[in-house]
Order: C-alpha cells, then sequence, then structure tokens
C-alpha cells in the first residue's frame, strides 16, 4: 500500500502561506538539483519518478491527463496532430519559458513521464512518451510525442 496517495498531497492546511510556491523552486528542484545534480541529467530519476507521480493521478482519458496538466500548471498542452497510435503535443506556457536557452538541452523529461505515467493506466503501460522539443532548446515550444498500440 502507498503512504501517500494523489489525493492526500491536496489536504492543504497552511492558514498564512496558502497552497502555492514560487516557481523558481519547483525550477530549482527540477533544473539544478535534479537536471544539473544527478547524473546522466537525473535521465532515470525523472523517469521513475514522472511515472510514480502519473501512476497516483485520478486519470481517465487523454483529456483528463491534459487538463491536469494544465491545472497544476505545467503548461497548457495542444493537440497539434492525433493518429491511431500516435499523438503530437504542443506545450504552451510550458514551467520552463523563459530560461535562457541552452542549445542541446531538452529539460521537461519528468513532465513527460508524468504524463506517460498516467496514460499507462489507460493504455495498459504499452505507452512511451518522448520529448522532442524544449524551449530551453531554443524550439518554439516544448513539445512531445506519445505512441501508444
Ligand atoms: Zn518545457
Amino acid at each position: 500500500m502507498n503512504l501517500f496517495t494523489f489525493d492526500d498531497m491536496k489536504k492543504i492546511k497552511r492558514e498564512t502561506l496558502g497552497d502555492l510556491v514560487p516557481l523558481e523552486l519547483f525550477r530549482s528542484v527540477r533544473l539544478i538539483g535534479m537536471y544539473q545534480g544527478l547524473p546522466m541529467k537525473g535521465k532515470n530519476t525523472t523517469l521513475t519518478v514522472g511515472r510514480e507521480i502519473g501512476k497516483s493521478m485520478p486519470i481517465h482519458t487523454v483529456e483528463d491527463a491534459l487538463n491536469l496538466f494544465e491545472e497544476l500548471k505545467i503548461g497548457i498542452p495542444k493537440i497539434l496532430k492525433r493518429t491511431d497510435n500516435e499523438i503530437h503535443i504542443a506545450i504552451e506556457d510550458c514551467f520552463c519559458e523563459g530560461l535562457p536557452p541552452m542549445e542541446g538541452n531538452m529539460v521537461c523529461d519528468l513532465e513527460g513521464a508524468i504524463l506517460e505515467g498516467a496514460l499507462s493506466k489507460i493504455y495498459d503501460g504499452k505507452i512511451s512518451v518522448r520529448e522532442i522539443k524544449c524551449n530551453v532548446n531554443g524550439d518554439e515550444h516544448c513539445e512531445y510525442i506519445i505512441t501508444y498500440s
């Protein structure tokens, strides 16, 4: 049994500081702590962490997952293209928007892994999410390809 559920995360009782933390704190955990601080830019860790978070979420459809992505203010997902086994998703207003561009770096892998974990409950694990564009890399937006069978 899990010690914590996603539902538990919403039980917030902070009288003075409320339920939000600044984006620079989230970015610091993600980019200074994980991307920069872990071996291999945190690749294995972000995959494990993201999938685990995604699996804990109350998701039943692709739309649920995309709505939650926006609700959690990770970014605003827009479906660019949808076929029988692929969805291309652009993320507008991604948490990484505004960071200095550094070619060769795509930093939103954890967020993709969250999506993958959430959707794996619908597609019975036969799904993968790949990050193909990122603001930080100098691309016009962050983008994922979701492949499922
Ligand atoms: Zn991004």
